[in-house]
């Protein structure tokens, strides 16, 4: 962190009445979290923050102490957009160009209020006023622990925002299996157990509530729709909208389906393809050297991490999987 952002960051927290916190589209459970966690902070500071976002957030996040605040723009579209623009302070969490906003990109780029981004992506746009921007951590719910920290306000941490922060940690982490090779990440998961929050129910709540469907889908996606490119040491799944249809599919049932092409022994590279109404889902992850962020916005307009990253391509099913296939032996020194 620059020693001039938390100065900074004090001196627009000192004058700012109206405060909103943005996360990106289809948020997961660290931008959820981020926000969160963020949110219960300031209010514990007596501001009153409201955390607008694009879309609805899978269900396996609607337990979490807060989240029946957020405003969504698919819902309530002006009053997000009103909030917005009416905001003397925005914070900007776990996304780093306004395009990831979606629906509110176009009200977050209008919008005159100060603008700081607290983010851990790759290549961060230059939109913001103020930027803490750390690629190497796990979560962008770790920065906000180290946020609060470096505001002198360890103290202020509670249970609820312990819980907010330990969801980002799992999972933006895969439960500590991938991007958790950073000694602060423990010490911050160390101390949110100081605030007495309970990791099993926590995990369990988010990876334990599953609909029969989704895990129907989980067999199907793996036994029936999973292909194996020998050649380049990846694996890929692709999901039709009818087979969504099929398997009752709700927001968030693909979250994590990727991530098995990765378990594979030998694979280095694993995609999931899902079908959505104007366009196509990609998820890339990759395991070592190769850097799927680099791909994703190089190849697909999208972007992400070295190891996790996705964007949307507006072609068929069809044309997606083929534009990734043509791509693969352009990595074959990180794929043979
Ligand atoms: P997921 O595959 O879980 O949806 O996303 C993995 C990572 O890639 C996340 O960090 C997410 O922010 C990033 N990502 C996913 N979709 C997009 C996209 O359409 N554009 C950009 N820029 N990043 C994306
Ligand atoms: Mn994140």
């Amino acid at each position: 962190m620059e020693a001039t952002f938390i100065p900074k960051v004090k001196e627009l927290l000192a004058s700012a009445d109206t405060i909103v916190i943005i996360t990106h589209h289809n948020p997961d459970g660290d931008a959820i979290g981020s926000s969160l966690a963020l949110w219960h902070y300031l209010r514990k500071c007596n501001y009153k923050p409201e955390i607008v976002v694009s879309s609805d957030f899978p269900d396996f996040y609607k337990w979490m102490p807060g989240a029946d605040s957020i405003r969504m723009a698919t819902k309530d579209k002006e009053l997000c957009e009103s909030l917005l623009a009416n905001a003397k302070l925005i914070f900007c969490l776990d996304f780093n160009m306004a395009e990831r906003a979606e629906s509110l990109a176009e009200p977050l780029l209008k919008a005159s209020g100060s603008k700081v981004l607290i983010d851990h992506h790759q290549s961060p746009s230059d939109i913001f006023t103020l930027a803490h921007s750390q690629i190497n951590t796990s979560s962008t719910s770790e920065l906000i622990y180290d946020f609060i920290s470096a505001m002198g306000d360890e103290s202020k941490v509670d249970n609820d925002i312990a819980t907010a922060i330990y969801v980002g940690l799992i999972t933006d982490t895969g439960s500590f299996s991938y991007n958790c090779d950073y000694p602060n990440t423990y010490a911050v998961t160390s101390k949110l157990f100081e605030h007495n929050i309970n990791g099993e129910k926590i995990h369990r709540l988010v990876y334990g509530t599953f609909s029969e469907s989704r895990l129907r889908l989980l067999g199907y996606c793996l036994s029936q729709k999973l292909t194996i490119v020998g050649e380049y040491s990846t694996a890929y799944i692709s999901i039709t909208r009818e087979e969504m249809k099929r398997f009752d599919f709700s927001n968030g049932d693909s979250e994590g389906i990727v991530n098995y092409g990765l378990t594979i022994k030998d694979v280095k590279l694993a995609a999931l393809f899902s079908e959505r109404n104007n366009h196509v889902k990609l998820s890339l992850r990759s395991f070592g050297n190769l850097n799927v962020g680099m791909i994703a916005r190089k190849h697909f307009a999208g972007g992400g991490h070295k190891n996790a990253s996705g964007a949307n391509i507006y072609k068929s099913l069809d044309e997606a999987i083929a534009d990734f296939l043509a791509i693969l032996p352009l990595y074959n020194e990180y794929l043979s």
